[in-house]
């Protein structure tokens, strides 16, 4: 049993915080939103992610989870601190640490006796020499600390399973103690633990997230090639993946990747290594991919009702992907802002995001279902894959239309089934 501080109680910081209480650590975890910290000492969930809820309860109840705005007092008593607070992109897209900075200060000027300072925040390489450098500035003399990356690889909609069943643990260590302490916290889990130095870690997490986008970008320019030629995109990743070598995931064509991480990061690992002095056109390619297929995907909403303008289109999905109510960077919010600039009236649906998105697009009208959103829309547009968007009632969708006009960001419906339908249904690199 390890005493253990996260710093930062968002999507990775209260998924870290619950599941090592879970293998048994007392955990505290610290936020300065006041109100998150109140909502969680009552139980309530400030996220959707499945499986979530019943993990906080569980290790509240056992007195092994706790929550707080208080830094200054957690860190004496934590051995581990996890620093897991956001790292916004700035107007350049460079990674924003002046928050990972600050908590750097803020938690050395508390350490008493042996800490171990953990990276799980998605940060640049290099970042962990200058955290280390920001202790010792800060720290009272004679106290000894480590620092550590420890990057973070869970996605949202299946973040607790994915943080206690991971393909892989990065640790990236100086000292054998911080290597230790590390590879106990984790061994429960029996999954791969890979220890490196601290710059490789760093770069594993940023390097993977860019592969990652890269896979996506490359599919969504095979899926135009697809419609410039009348190939079949599922047809042809169902033909890639079978090569052990490419395999299937991340190979479905779409509206672009979005979220709190791929766009950012790769933004982030593309300035550092302009900075480094190496200019990474492939992975500028990517983003311009990207931003390619939502402005794509935006036309062919106009063009399968003409004009756009007095025109209402019914949306479904705000999220960035299914299950999770994360709406940073997603695909719906530019593909809406086009749409409302365009002179569209907008009814979306979603069954997580719409709290977060109604902050955010105010001139929107948001319904109670998927079929609200249909009801006299001239066409009914398909942005996030919701298993529930699935199962749809399609004939009741038809007779709800004003026109039977469905455009598919994501390809959920099968070709077939639609013609018979009698839809006029427009997808992504399929006929
Ligand atoms: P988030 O915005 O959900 O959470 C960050 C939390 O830090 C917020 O609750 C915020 O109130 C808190 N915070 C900010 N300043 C603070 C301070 N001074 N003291 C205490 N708390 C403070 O962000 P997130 O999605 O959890 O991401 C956190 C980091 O993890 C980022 O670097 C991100 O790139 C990385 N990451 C995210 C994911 C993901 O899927 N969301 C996956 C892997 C890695």
């Amino acid at each position: 049993m390890r005493k253990i501080a996260v710093v930062g109680t968002g999507y990775v910081g209260l998924v870290t915080g619950s599941c090592l209480a879970d293998l048994g650590n007392k955990v505290i975890c610290v936020d300065n939103n006041e109100e998150k910290i109140a909502f969680l000492k009552e139980l309530k969930m400030p996220i959707y992610e499945p499986g979530l809820e019943e993990i906080v309860k569980r290790n509240v109840e056992r007195g092994r989870l706790s929550f707080t705005t208080d830094l200054k007092k957690s860190v004496p008593e934590s051995e581990v601190i996890f620093i897991a607070v956001g790292t916004p992109p700035k107007e350049n897209g460079e990674a924003d640490l002046s928050t990972v900075e600050g908590v750097c200060k803020d938690i050395a000027r508390s350490m008493e006796g042996y800490h171990l300072v953990v990276e799980k925040s998605t940060v640049p390489v290099q970042t962990g020499e200058r955290a280390k450098e920001t202790i010792r500035g800060h720290v009272k003399k004679g106290v000894e600390f480590d620092v550590a990356s420890n990057p973070e690889f869970l996605r949202e909609g299946s973040a607790v399973s994915d943080f206690m069943k991971p393909d892989r643990i990065v640790i990236g260590v100086e000292t054998e103690k911080a290597k230790q302490i590390l590879t106990e916290l984790y061994q429960p889990l029996e999954v791969p633990i890979i220890v490196t130095d601290i710059q490789s870690a760093e770069l594993i997490k940023h390097a993977s997230n860019s592969f990652l986008a890269a896979k996506i970008s490359y599919i969504n320019a095979i899926s135009k090639i697809c419609e410039l030629t009348g190939a079949d995109i599922e047809k042809v990743a169902e033909g890639m993946g079978m090569d052990k070598r490419i395999g299937y995931n991340f190979l479905n064509a779409g509206v672009g990747y979005g979220g709190f991480c791929f766009p950012k990061d790769l933004a982030a690992f593309i300035r550092i290594c302009e900075k480094l002095g190496y200019n990474f056109e492939l992975l500028k390619a990517v983003e311009k991919i990207n931003k390619n297929q939502k402005e794509n995907f935006l036309q062919k909403i106009e063009d399968a009702l003409w004009n756009v303008k007095g025109k209402t289109i019914g949306l479904l999905g705000l999220s960035f992907k299914p299950n999770t109510d994360d709406i940073r960077f997603a695909p719906s919010i530019d593909i809406i802002k086009g749409l409302l600039k365009d002179g569209a009236r907008v009814k979306a649906y979603d069954p997580y995001a719409m709290d977060k998105m109604k902050d955010i697009l105010k001139d929107v009208e948001y319904c109670k279902d998927a079929y609200e959103a249909a009801e006299s829309s001239d066409a009914l547009v398909i942005i996030t894959e919701w298993s529930e968007f699935k199962e749809l009632d399609l004939e009741k969708i038809k007779q709800l239309l004003n026109n039977p006009i469905i455009v598919d960001g994501r390809n959920i419906y099968d070709l077939d089934k639609m013609k018979e339908l009698g839809f006029k249904y427009i997808c992504i690199g399929r006929k």
